[in-house]
C-alpha cells in the first residue's frame, strides 16, 4: 500500500504533513514528501542524474526530466499496490497493550460497583469456572475486533485455554505475547499443578506461531497466587525455554503489604529474588512500590505495564510513571481485561495514563506528549521483546494505523501530539495494519465475521449465565 499525502508522525514524534509512505509484504519500504516513482525504469533514471549531481554540484538544483511523479486516482502503483488517498488523515504507530485477559471480555459490565474480594469471589471467579473451550475462542475473537478497531495491534495477554486463544488470534491476523497464568494453590508437587504443566506445553507448542506474530511467555500469576516452589521453578523454565515472563505486581496496598508479612521483602524484591526478573520481564500494574523496588526493576531491565483505568476503577490506586521515567524504565501500557476497564479504547487509556501521571507527581510538565506516546507505541513493542516495531521507520515492520484528524475533536491543531494524546478518541481509527496487513478499515473487520463474532460472544454469555 501506498499511503499519499498523508500527515505522518515520524519516528522521532514529529509530526509532518503531506508525506508519502510505501509498503511491501509485511515492511515498511519508502518514506518521503514525494510520490516514489511509478516506473520502476524512470527510478533507475532518476538515481544515475543524482549520482551525476553529486560528482558534478555545478548542477545541483537542476531536474533530471524525468519523472513526474504522478499517480493517477484509483490507479494502484505497481511496486506498492493501492494508493491510500491521505487528505485529513495521520499515519502513526499502531499500540501494543501491554496486558490483558481477553475472554474476560464476556464479564465487561457484568460486576461493577464492588470491592475487589467481593469483586473477585462473588463475579469473576464463579463466571470463569464454568468457561468452556468454544466461549473463550469467540470472546478471544471479539477482543481481537475491538482492539483492531481502537488501533492495537498485539497483546501482552495472560490467560488460560490457550490453545482457543491461539486460534482465534492466529486468524485474527494480530500479534499476541500470550501466556498460560499459573497459580500453585494447593500443589504441593510441580507435576500436580496443571497450570505449570499447561504453560510448558504451550511454550513448546506456539512460541513463534504464525509467522512469529504469537510470541509465548512464561507466566506466574503474582506473587500471592504462587508458593515460593513455584515462582522460582517459573522462573527456571524461562531461562530453561528463552523466553520472557509476564506477571502481576503491586497491584493493590493489601497484596503488597501480604508479601511483606510472608516474606519480610515487597513483592519487587521477594520475585526478584526467585530469579523472575532474571529474564526479559513485563510487571503489571507496579502501582504499590519502593524507590528500592523502583531501583531493582531498573537494574534488572524489566518493563513496567501500567494500567490506569483499571486501577482506578478498582480503586487499587495510580502507579508513579514520572518516578519510573526518571529511573529510565521502560513503562507500556496496559487495558487489562474489560471486566475492569471496561473498553479497549486505547486513546481513552493514553490520556488517563498521562494524566495520573500528571497528579501522581502534581506537576502538569509531567508526562511529555513524546513520553506518553513512547509508551503506548514503541514501549509497548519492547516490553513484548518486539524489535522492529513501534515507529513509523524504513526496515520496520508495518504495524501501521491511520487517525481521522477532521473531526471537530480535532480541530485547530495547534500541536499534533497534544490533539492526538488528549482530543483524539479511539473510534477516530479509520485503518489498522498488522505486519503489513489490513485488519480493519472504515467500520469493516477484514479476518473475521464480525457479526457471527458478536452473536457467538452473546450465546455463549447466555450459556455461562445459565449455568451458574
Ligand atoms: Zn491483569
Amino acid at each position: 500500500m501506498l499511503f499519499s499525502n498523508i500527515g505522518l508522525i515520524d519516528e522521532n514524534f514529529g509530526y509532518r504533513e503531506g508525506m508519502y509512505v510505501g509498503t511491501v509484504d509485511d515492511r515498511i519500504v519508502y518514506i518521503g514528501t514525494e510520490a516514489p516513482p511509478v516506473d520502476p525504469a524512470q527510478a533507475r533514471e532518476e538515481e544515475l542524474f543524482k549520482m551525476t549531481v553529486s560528482a558534478n554540484p555545478l548542477l545541483a538544483g537542476e531536474s533530471s526530466g524525468c519523472c513526474a511523479h504522478t499517480l493517477l486516482a484509483g490507479e494502484p502503483h505497481p511496486l506498492y499496490g493501492e494508493v491510500y488517498d491521505g487528505k485529513g488523515k495521520v499515519l502513526m504507530p499502531a499500540f501494543y497493550n501491554a496486558h490483558g485477559h481477553s475472554p474476560m471480555c464476556l464479564m465487561r459490565g457484568y460486576g461493577e460497583n464492588l470491592p475487589l474480594d467481593r469483586w473477585l469471589n462473588e463475579k469473576i471467579f464463579p463466571f470463569e469456572d464454568k468457561l468452556y473451550s468454544e466461549a473463550v475462542y469467540w470472546s478471544t475473537l471479539l477482543t481481537m475486533a475491538e482492539s483492531m478497531r481502537f488501533g492495537i495491534v498485539s497483546t501482552s495477554d495472560m490467560y488460560y485455554f490457550t490453545d482457543d486463544m491461539v486460534r482465534a488470534i492466529a486468524v485474527s491476523g494480530m500479534k499476541s505475547n500470550i501466556s498460560r497464568a499459573v497459580t500453585s494453590f494447593g500443589c504441593k508437587r510441580l507435576e500436580d499443578c496443571v497450570g505449570y504443566r499447561e504453560m510448558r506445553e504451550v511454550i513448546l507448542m506456539y512460541d513463534g506461531f504464525a509467522d512469529g506474530r504469537i510470541i509465548v511467555e512464561a507466566s506466574p500469576h503474582a506473587e500471592y497466587t504462587n508458593s515460593e516452589m513455584f515462582l522460582r521453578a517459573i522462573a527456571d523454565t524461562a531461562k530453561e525455554f528463552d523466553v520472557r515472563i509476564h506477571v502481576h505486581v503491586a497491584e493493590t496496598e493489601s497484596e503488597t503489604q501480604g508479601c511483606i508479612e510472608r516474606y519480610g521483602r515487597t513483592p519487587v524484591k521477594f520475585l526478584a529474588d526467585c530469579g523472575v526478573f532474571d529474564v526479559p520481564a513485563n510487571a503489571a500494574h507496579c502501582v504499590w512500590l519502593t524507590d528500592e523496588d523502583r531501583d531493582i526493576l531498573a537494574e534488572k531491565g524489566v518493563s513496567v505495564s501500567s494500567n490506569t483505568m483499571s486501577n482506578m476503577k478498582l480503586a487499587s490506586g495510580l502507579c508513579d510513571v514520572p518516578k519510573l521515567y526518571a529511573k529510565g524504565i521502560n513503562v507500556a501500557i496496559g487495558t487489562d481485561s474489560v471486566a475492569s476497564n471496561n473498553s479497549l479504547n486505547f486513546f481513552e487509556e493514553m490520556k488517563m495514563f498521562a494524566l495520573a501521571g500528571k497528579i501522581r507527581a502534581m506537576d502538569p510538565a509531567a508526562m511529555t506528549p513524546e513520553q506518553v506516546l513512547f509508551s503506548a507505541t514503541r514501549g509497548g513493542a519492547l516490553a513484548q521483546g518486539r524489535e522492529d516495531v513501534g515507529f513509523v521507520k524504513e526496515g520496520f515492520k508495518a504495524d501501521l494505523i491511520v487517525v481521522d484528524v477532521t473531526g471537530p475533536n480535532m480541530v485547530p491543531m495547534h500541536n499534533m501530539l497534544n490533539n492526538l494524546i488528549y482530543s483524539a478518541d479511539g473510534k477516530d481509527v479509520v485503518l489498522t495494519m498488522a505486519d503489513g496487513k489490513v485488519l480493519y478499515r472504515d467500520g469493516r473487520y477484514m479476518t473475521l465475521n464480525y457479526e457471527k463474532t458478536v452473536a457467538e460472544a452473546q450465546a455463549a454469555t447466555q450459556k455461562i449465565l445459565s449455568m451458574l
